[in-house]
Protein backbone atom coordinates (compact mmCIF):
# COMPACT_ATOMS: atom_id res chain seq x y z
CA UNK A 1 0.00 0.00 0.00
CA UNK A 2 1.25 3.34 -1.39
CA UNK A 3 -0.17 6.43 0.81
CA UNK A 4 0.44 8.75 -2.21
CA UNK A 5 -1.64 6.40 -4.86
CA UNK A 6 -4.65 6.80 -2.59
CA UNK A 7 -4.18 10.72 -2.29
CA UNK A 8 -3.80 11.29 -6.17
CA UNK A 9 -6.57 9.15 -6.73
CA UNK A 10 -8.43 11.54 -4.47
CA UNK A 11 -6.89 15.00 -6.14
CA UNK A 12 -7.68 13.35 -9.48
CA UNK A 13 -11.33 12.92 -8.51
CA UNK A 14 -12.12 16.29 -6.49
CA UNK A 15 -10.45 17.87 -9.84
CA UNK A 16 -13.47 16.05 -12.07
CA UNK A 17 -15.96 18.95 -11.21
CA UNK A 18 -18.79 16.59 -10.07
CA UNK A 19 -21.61 19.48 -8.26
CA UNK A 20 -25.11 18.58 -8.18
CA UNK A 21 -26.92 20.36 -9.82
CA UNK A 22 -26.11 19.13 -12.77
CA UNK A 23 -23.78 16.11 -11.49
CA UNK A 24 -21.98 14.86 -14.65
CA UNK A 25 -20.96 12.21 -12.28
CA UNK A 26 -20.69 9.97 -15.34
CA UNK A 27 -16.83 11.80 -15.86
CA UNK A 28 -15.60 10.26 -12.15
CA UNK A 29 -17.15 6.83 -13.56
CA UNK A 30 -15.59 6.94 -16.44
CA UNK A 31 -12.39 7.83 -14.28
CA UNK A 32 -12.66 5.10 -11.70
CA UNK A 33 -13.12 2.68 -15.13
CA UNK A 34 -10.22 3.73 -16.29
CA UNK A 35 -8.42 3.43 -13.26
CA UNK A 36 -9.93 -0.74 -13.00
CA UNK A 37 -9.53 -1.24 -16.67
CA UNK A 38 -5.35 -0.69 -15.91
CA UNK A 39 -5.97 -3.32 -12.67
CA UNK A 40 -7.89 -6.01 -14.34
CA UNK A 41 -10.68 -5.24 -11.93
CA UNK A 42 -14.04 -5.99 -14.24
CA UNK A 43 -16.44 -3.18 -13.76
CA UNK A 44 -19.46 -1.62 -15.58
CA UNK A 45 -21.42 1.91 -16.03
CA UNK A 46 -24.59 1.58 -15.51
CA UNK A 47 -27.53 4.81 -15.28
CA UNK A 48 -28.85 7.77 -16.75
CA UNK A 49 -26.34 8.96 -19.84
CA UNK A 50 -23.80 11.18 -18.52
CA UNK A 51 -24.47 10.41 -14.90
CA UNK A 52 -23.65 7.22 -14.52
CA UNK A 53 -22.77 4.52 -11.77
CA UNK A 54 -19.96 2.63 -11.31
CA UNK A 55 -19.68 -1.52 -9.94
CA UNK A 56 -16.86 -3.48 -9.93
CA UNK A 57 -16.36 -6.89 -8.56
CA UNK A 58 -13.38 -8.83 -7.19
CA UNK A 59 -13.35 -12.63 -6.20
CA UNK A 60 -16.24 -15.40 -6.12
CA UNK A 61 -18.12 -17.41 -3.57
CA UNK A 62 -21.31 -17.52 -1.04
CA UNK A 63 -19.66 -14.27 1.31
CA UNK A 64 -20.59 -10.40 0.11
CA UNK A 65 -19.21 -7.28 0.95
CA UNK A 66 -20.41 -3.88 -0.65
CA UNK A 67 -17.93 -0.99 -0.43
CA UNK A 68 -20.66 1.99 -1.39
CA UNK A 69 -19.70 5.76 -1.91
CA UNK A 70 -20.83 8.48 -3.93
CA UNK A 71 -19.38 10.41 -6.66
CA UNK A 72 -21.56 14.16 -6.67
CA UNK A 73 -20.88 16.84 -4.32
CA UNK A 74 -22.77 19.90 -3.46
CA UNK A 75 -22.05 23.07 -5.24
CA UNK A 76 -19.34 25.96 -4.08
CA UNK A 77 -19.37 29.62 -3.55
CA UNK A 78 -15.90 29.97 -4.67
CA UNK A 79 -15.14 33.34 -3.18
CA UNK A 80 -15.03 31.64 -0.22
CA UNK A 81 -12.64 29.66 -0.21
CA UNK A 82 -9.02 29.61 0.44
CA UNK A 83 -7.85 27.71 -2.42
CA UNK A 84 -9.59 26.63 -5.85
CA UNK A 85 -12.60 24.15 -4.55
CA UNK A 86 -11.53 22.37 -7.77
CA UNK A 87 -7.84 21.85 -7.31
CA UNK A 88 -7.28 19.41 -4.97
CA UNK A 89 -4.33 21.33 -3.89
CA UNK A 90 -2.12 19.55 -1.39
CA UNK A 91 -1.47 22.37 1.72
CA UNK A 92 -0.30 21.91 5.50
CA UNK A 93 -0.97 18.35 5.10
CA UNK A 94 -3.67 18.52 3.85
CA UNK A 95 -6.06 17.55 0.16
CA UNK A 96 -8.50 20.39 -0.08
CA UNK A 97 -11.73 20.62 -2.40
CA UNK A 98 -14.81 20.21 -2.48
CA UNK A 99 -15.61 16.03 -1.58
CA UNK A 100 -12.76 15.98 0.10
CA UNK A 101 -14.95 14.94 3.41
CA UNK A 102 -17.79 14.07 1.49
CA UNK A 103 -17.65 12.13 -0.01
CA UNK A 104 -15.00 11.34 -2.65
CA UNK A 105 -12.49 10.82 0.05
CA UNK A 106 -14.30 7.49 0.62
CA UNK A 107 -14.45 6.68 -3.15
CA UNK A 108 -10.84 7.03 -3.71
CA UNK A 109 -10.11 5.00 -0.41
CA UNK A 110 -12.59 1.94 -1.23
CA UNK A 111 -11.22 2.25 -4.39
CA UNK A 112 -7.65 2.07 -3.84
CA UNK A 113 -8.43 -0.65 -1.05
CA UNK A 114 -9.81 -2.90 -4.09
CA UNK A 115 -6.67 -2.09 -6.27
CA UNK A 116 -4.18 -3.63 -3.29
CA UNK A 117 -6.27 -6.70 -2.47
CA UNK A 118 -6.19 -7.33 -6.56
CA UNK A 119 -2.61 -6.47 -6.72
CA UNK A 120 -2.02 -8.84 -3.53
CA UNK A 121 -3.53 -12.21 -6.09
CA UNK A 122 -5.18 -12.70 -2.84
CA UNK A 123 -7.79 -15.88 -3.01
CA UNK A 124 -10.71 -14.59 -1.85
CA UNK A 125 -14.12 -16.60 -0.45
CA UNK A 126 -16.53 -14.46 -1.64
CA UNK A 127 -17.11 -11.20 -3.78
CA UNK A 128 -15.66 -7.41 -2.65
CA UNK A 129 -18.26 -5.54 -4.58
CA UNK A 130 -17.59 -1.27 -5.28
CA UNK A 131 -20.00 1.17 -6.07
CA UNK A 132 -19.78 4.55 -7.04
CA UNK A 133 -23.13 6.27 -7.59
CA UNK A 134 -24.52 9.23 -8.42
CA UNK A 135 -27.26 12.05 -6.50
CA UNK A 136 -26.60 11.32 -3.43
CA UNK A 137 -26.82 14.69 -2.43
CA UNK A 138 -30.17 15.29 -4.41
CA UNK A 139 -31.90 12.15 -3.48
CA UNK A 140 -30.55 8.97 -4.99
CA UNK A 141 -32.88 9.22 -7.61
CA UNK A 142 -30.64 8.31 -10.76
CA UNK A 143 -27.85 6.72 -8.06
CA UNK A 144 -28.88 4.39 -5.09
CA UNK A 145 -32.51 4.24 -5.97
CA UNK A 146 -32.00 3.53 -9.06
CA UNK A 147 -29.42 0.91 -8.46
CA UNK A 148 -31.86 -0.31 -5.80
CA UNK A 149 -34.43 -1.03 -7.94
CA UNK A 150 -33.11 -1.71 -11.52
CA UNK A 151 -29.53 -3.00 -10.40
CA UNK A 152 -30.09 -4.72 -7.40
CA UNK A 153 -28.21 -8.39 -8.48
CA UNK A 154 -24.89 -6.15 -9.03
CA UNK A 155 -24.93 -4.92 -5.40
CA UNK A 156 -26.32 -7.05 -3.33
CA UNK A 157 -24.33 -8.09 -0.57
CA UNK A 158 -23.97 -9.40 3.60
CA UNK A 159 -23.73 -5.75 4.28
CA UNK A 160 -22.16 -2.52 3.13
CA UNK A 161 -20.11 0.11 4.39
CA UNK A 162 -21.06 3.73 3.97
CA UNK A 163 -20.25 7.36 4.67
CA UNK A 164 -22.50 8.78 7.50
CA UNK A 165 -20.56 8.21 11.01
CA UNK A 166 -19.81 11.67 11.81
CA UNK A 167 -17.05 12.38 13.69
CA UNK A 168 -14.85 11.43 16.78
CA UNK A 169 -15.84 12.07 20.39
CA UNK A 170 -12.82 13.07 22.45
CA UNK A 171 -13.68 11.42 26.06
CA UNK A 172 -11.23 11.77 28.83
CA UNK A 173 -8.15 11.64 26.60
CA UNK A 174 -9.84 8.60 24.88
CA UNK A 175 -10.98 8.84 21.19
CA UNK A 176 -14.89 7.29 20.86
CA UNK A 177 -15.52 6.21 17.58
CA UNK A 178 -18.94 6.73 16.31
CA UNK A 179 -20.10 3.39 13.85
CA UNK A 180 -23.76 4.72 12.39
CA UNK A 181 -25.98 2.22 12.60
CA UNK A 182 -29.32 4.46 11.80
CA UNK A 183 -30.79 7.27 10.41
CA UNK A 184 -33.70 9.33 10.88
CA UNK A 185 -36.40 9.97 8.78
CA UNK A 186 -36.99 13.01 6.80
CA UNK A 187 -40.25 14.66 5.72
CA UNK A 188 -39.06 17.45 3.44
CA UNK A 189 -42.79 19.25 3.81
CA UNK A 190 -44.93 21.79 2.16
CA UNK A 191 -46.80 24.62 3.36
CA UNK A 192 -49.48 26.54 1.58
CA UNK A 193 -50.91 29.61 2.88
CA UNK A 194 -54.10 31.40 0.60
CA UNK A 195 -55.67 34.18 1.03
CA UNK A 196 -57.34 37.54 -1.05
CA UNK A 197 -55.32 39.98 -2.65
CA UNK A 198 -56.01 43.33 -2.55
CA UNK A 199 -54.45 47.11 -2.72
CA UNK A 200 -51.59 47.47 -0.11
CA UNK A 201 -53.33 50.77 1.03
CA UNK A 202 -56.58 48.94 2.32
CA UNK A 203 -55.64 46.25 4.32
CA UNK A 204 -58.56 45.38 5.90
CA UNK A 205 -60.30 44.70 2.50
CA UNK A 206 -57.66 41.68 2.06
CA UNK A 207 -56.69 38.88 3.44
CA UNK A 208 -53.00 38.22 3.82
CA UNK A 209 -51.48 34.74 2.85
CA UNK A 210 -47.84 35.87 4.25
CA UNK A 211 -49.37 36.91 7.54
CA UNK A 212 -51.00 33.51 7.57
CA UNK A 213 -47.81 31.41 6.66
CA UNK A 214 -45.16 34.28 8.88
CA UNK A 215 -48.07 32.53 12.23
CA UNK A 216 -47.44 29.26 11.18
CA UNK A 217 -43.64 29.42 10.29
CA UNK A 218 -43.32 31.47 14.31
CA UNK A 219 -45.18 28.26 15.72
CA UNK A 220 -43.14 25.53 14.19
CA UNK A 221 -39.85 27.30 15.16
CA UNK A 222 -41.14 27.70 18.65
CA UNK A 223 -42.38 23.94 18.25
CA UNK A 224 -40.90 22.14 21.46
CA UNK A 225 -40.94 18.54 20.81
CA UNK A 226 -41.29 15.25 22.97
CA UNK A 227 -38.91 13.85 24.00
CA UNK A 228 -38.38 10.13 22.51
CA UNK A 229 -35.46 7.98 23.48
CA UNK A 230 -34.55 4.96 21.25
CA UNK A 231 -32.26 2.29 22.56
CA UNK A 232 -29.34 3.11 20.36
CA UNK A 233 -28.80 7.14 21.53
CA UNK A 234 -29.26 5.89 25.25
CA UNK A 235 -26.77 3.22 24.94
CA UNK A 236 -24.70 5.89 22.96
CA UNK A 237 -25.09 8.33 25.72
CA UNK A 238 -24.92 6.09 28.25
CA UNK A 239 -21.21 4.60 26.84
CA UNK A 240 -20.18 7.78 26.40
CA UNK A 241 -21.15 9.03 30.45
CA UNK A 242 -19.13 5.92 31.35
CA UNK A 243 -16.05 6.44 29.29
CA UNK A 244 -16.48 10.20 31.50
CA UNK A 245 -16.60 8.08 34.84
CA UNK A 246 -20.32 9.11 35.38
CA UNK A 247 -22.77 6.10 35.92
CA UNK A 248 -25.80 7.37 34.97
CA UNK A 249 -28.93 5.91 33.38
CA UNK A 250 -30.19 8.41 30.45
CA UNK A 251 -33.54 8.98 30.83
CA UNK A 252 -36.33 11.28 28.51
CA UNK A 253 -36.52 13.63 32.38
CA UNK A 254 -32.55 13.89 32.43
CA UNK A 255 -31.41 13.63 28.84
CA UNK A 256 -31.12 17.35 28.00
CA UNK A 257 -29.57 18.43 31.03
CA UNK A 258 -26.83 15.86 30.25
CA UNK A 259 -26.79 17.14 26.50
CA UNK A 260 -25.72 20.79 27.91
CA UNK A 261 -22.78 19.35 29.56
CA UNK A 262 -21.11 18.06 26.87
CA UNK A 263 -18.40 20.33 25.91
CA UNK A 264 -18.33 19.07 21.90
CA UNK A 265 -21.57 21.13 20.94
CA UNK A 266 -21.30 19.55 17.47
CA UNK A 267 -21.67 15.96 19.03
CA UNK A 268 -24.29 17.35 21.51
CA UNK A 269 -26.47 18.93 19.22
CA UNK A 270 -26.69 15.71 17.45
CA UNK A 271 -27.55 13.67 20.25
CA UNK A 272 -30.40 16.55 21.02
CA UNK A 273 -31.75 16.04 16.89
CA UNK A 274 -31.67 11.81 17.53
CA UNK A 275 -33.77 12.27 20.92
CA UNK A 276 -36.27 14.36 19.60
CA UNK A 277 -38.69 14.79 16.03
CA UNK A 278 -37.27 18.23 14.74
CA UNK A 279 -38.75 21.05 12.79
CA UNK A 280 -37.42 23.69 10.88
CA UNK A 281 -38.85 25.98 8.75
CA UNK A 282 -36.57 26.49 6.34
CA UNK A 283 -37.99 28.70 3.13
CA UNK A 284 -41.40 31.18 3.18
CA UNK A 285 -41.63 32.66 -0.31
CA UNK A 286 -44.76 35.15 -1.08
CA UNK A 287 -46.27 38.77 -2.07
CA UNK A 288 -45.17 40.17 -5.53
CA UNK A 289 -44.88 44.14 -4.62
CA UNK A 290 -45.28 46.39 -1.76
CA UNK A 291 -48.52 47.77 -2.56
CA UNK A 292 -50.27 44.51 -2.99
CA UNK A 293 -51.53 42.71 -0.53
CA UNK A 294 -50.44 38.62 -1.24
CA UNK A 295 -53.09 35.95 -1.54
CA UNK A 296 -50.72 32.89 -2.03
CA UNK A 297 -47.37 31.83 0.18
CA UNK A 298 -45.42 28.81 0.35
CA UNK A 299 -43.62 27.50 2.90
CA UNK A 300 -40.70 24.44 2.83
CA UNK A 301 -40.28 22.81 6.30
CA UNK A 302 -37.31 20.09 6.95
CA UNK A 303 -39.02 17.60 9.57
CA UNK A 304 -37.05 14.30 10.47
CA UNK A 305 -38.60 11.42 12.48
CA UNK A 306 -37.43 8.70 15.04
CA UNK A 307 -38.78 5.19 15.27
CA UNK A 308 -42.44 5.38 15.65
CA UNK A 309 -42.97 8.54 14.10
CA UNK A 310 -45.01 8.02 11.22
CA UNK A 311 -46.61 10.35 8.08
CA UNK A 312 -49.95 10.35 11.09
CA UNK A 313 -47.49 11.25 13.79
CA UNK A 314 -46.03 14.54 11.80
CA UNK A 315 -49.60 15.39 10.83
CA UNK A 316 -50.93 15.36 13.93
CA UNK A 317 -48.30 17.71 15.87
CA UNK A 318 -47.79 19.70 12.97
CA UNK A 319 -51.82 20.18 11.90
CA UNK A 320 -52.57 22.49 15.28
CA UNK A 321 -49.65 24.82 14.74
CA UNK A 322 -50.11 25.90 11.30
CA UNK A 323 -53.50 27.44 11.49
CA UNK A 324 -55.42 27.76 8.10
CA UNK A 325 -52.07 26.75 5.44
CA UNK A 326 -52.41 23.10 3.88
CA UNK A 327 -50.23 20.98 4.78
CA UNK A 328 -48.25 18.12 2.18
CA UNK A 329 -45.19 15.89 2.77
CA UNK A 330 -43.44 16.41 -0.11
CA UNK A 331 -40.57 13.97 0.26
CA UNK A 332 -41.03 11.07 2.80
CA UNK A 333 -39.17 8.11 4.14
CA UNK A 334 -39.23 6.50 7.59
CA UNK A 335 -35.96 6.29 9.90
CA UNK A 336 -33.87 3.00 9.41
CA UNK A 337 -31.34 0.93 10.96
CA UNK A 338 -29.02 -2.13 11.01
CA UNK A 339 -28.41 -4.54 14.17
CA UNK A 340 -25.70 -3.24 16.07
CA UNK A 341 -25.61 -7.59 17.33
CA UNK A 342 -24.37 -8.66 13.98
CA UNK A 343 -20.98 -10.35 12.83
CA UNK A 344 -20.34 -7.70 10.81
CA UNK A 345 -21.09 -5.14 12.91
CA UNK A 346 -18.77 -6.65 15.53
CA UNK A 347 -15.96 -7.17 12.69
CA UNK A 348 -16.07 -3.58 11.73
CA UNK A 349 -15.50 -2.48 15.42
CA UNK A 350 -12.64 -4.95 15.84
CA UNK A 351 -10.77 -3.71 13.16
CA UNK A 352 -11.24 -0.40 13.50
CA UNK A 353 -10.02 -1.14 16.44
CA UNK A 354 -6.77 -2.85 14.98
CA UNK A 355 -6.46 -0.02 12.61
CA UNK A 356 -6.52 2.59 15.30
CA UNK A 357 -5.10 0.81 18.61
CA UNK A 358 -6.87 2.39 21.65
CA UNK A 359 -10.09 3.38 20.90
CA UNK A 360 -13.48 2.75 22.20
CA UNK A 361 -16.53 2.16 19.66
CA UNK A 362 -20.33 3.21 19.99
CA UNK A 363 -23.27 2.88 17.67
CA UNK A 364 -24.49 5.70 16.36
CA UNK A 365 -28.17 7.26 15.21
CA UNK A 366 -27.24 9.78 12.19
CA UNK A 367 -29.49 13.07 12.39
CA UNK A 368 -29.50 13.10 8.73
CA UNK A 369 -29.94 10.63 5.70
CA UNK A 370 -27.77 8.93 3.36
CA UNK A 371 -28.04 5.93 0.49
CA UNK A 372 -27.87 3.69 2.87
CA UNK A 373 -31.95 4.16 3.84
CA UNK A 374 -32.41 2.55 0.00
CA UNK A 375 -29.71 -0.05 0.87
CA UNK A 376 -31.70 -1.52 3.73
CA UNK A 377 -34.37 -1.32 2.42
CA UNK A 378 -33.64 -4.14 0.20
CA UNK A 379 -31.93 -6.25 2.78
CA UNK A 380 -28.59 -5.05 2.73
CA UNK A 381 -27.26 -4.33 6.47
CA UNK A 382 -25.26 -1.14 6.23
CA UNK A 383 -22.61 0.63 8.10
CA UNK A 384 -21.49 4.08 7.99
CA UNK A 385 -17.72 4.14 8.94
CA UNK A 386 -16.35 7.76 8.39
CA UNK A 387 -12.91 6.89 10.11
CA UNK A 388 -10.45 9.68 10.41
CA UNK A 389 -7.34 9.96 12.15
CA UNK A 390 -6.92 10.67 15.86
CA UNK A 391 -4.73 13.84 14.72
CA UNK A 392 -7.88 14.82 12.35
CA UNK A 393 -9.53 18.03 14.41
CA UNK A 394 -12.73 17.28 14.27
CA UNK A 395 -13.72 21.50 14.08
CA UNK A 396 -12.60 20.88 10.47
CA UNK A 397 -15.78 19.00 10.08
CA UNK A 398 -17.58 21.83 9.59
CA UNK A 399 -15.78 22.35 6.35
CA UNK A 400 -18.31 19.97 4.73
CA UNK A 401 -20.97 21.26 2.51
CA UNK A 402 -18.96 24.28 3.00
CA UNK A 403 -15.54 26.40 2.17
CA UNK A 404 -12.15 25.37 2.89
CA UNK A 405 -13.40 21.16 2.94
CA UNK A 406 -10.37 19.28 3.36
CA UNK A 407 -8.94 16.04 4.49
CA UNK A 408 -5.31 15.13 6.20
CA UNK A 409 -2.87 12.55 4.63
CA UNK A 410 -3.38 10.45 7.68
CA UNK A 411 -6.80 10.02 7.27
CA UNK A 412 -6.80 8.72 4.04
CA UNK A 413 -4.19 5.80 4.95
CA UNK A 414 -6.58 4.69 7.99
CA UNK A 415 -9.67 5.03 5.87
CA UNK A 416 -7.90 2.46 3.29
CA UNK A 417 -5.92 0.51 5.71
CA UNK A 418 -9.44 -0.30 7.65
CA UNK A 419 -11.07 -1.06 4.06
CA UNK A 420 -8.12 -3.24 3.09
CA UNK A 421 -8.02 -5.37 6.26
CA UNK A 422 -12.19 -5.75 6.76
CA UNK A 423 -12.03 -7.28 3.57
CA UNK A 424 -9.36 -9.81 3.73
CA UNK A 425 -11.12 -10.59 7.26
CA UNK A 426 -14.14 -11.08 6.02
CA UNK A 427 -13.48 -12.61 2.23
CA UNK A 428 -10.15 -14.40 2.70
ZN1 LIG B 1 -22.06 12.35 1.37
Amino acid sequence: MNSQEVITILQDLIQIDTSNPPGNEGKAARYLGELFEKEGIAHELVGEKGRENIVATLGEGEKSLLYVSHTDVVPVSEEAWKVPPFSGEMKEGYIWGRGALDCKDLVAAEAYALICIKREKLPLRGRLIFAAVADEEKGGSVGSKLMTERYKDMIRADFAINEGAGEYIDVNGKKLYLLQTGEKGPCWSRLKAHGVSGHGAIPTLADNAVVKMARAVKNLGEYEPKIWLIPEVKQLMETYLQLKGEKIAVTPENVDKIIDRIPDRYFAEGLRATTRMTVSPNMMCGGKKVNIVPDYCEGEVDIRTLPGQDLEYVKREVEPLIGECEFEAVHYHPANFSSAGTEYYNLIEKTVKEVLGDVSCAPYTLSGATDSYYLRGIGIESYGVSLLSKEFPTEVLKTVHSSDERIDIKSMEVKTEFLYQLARKYLS
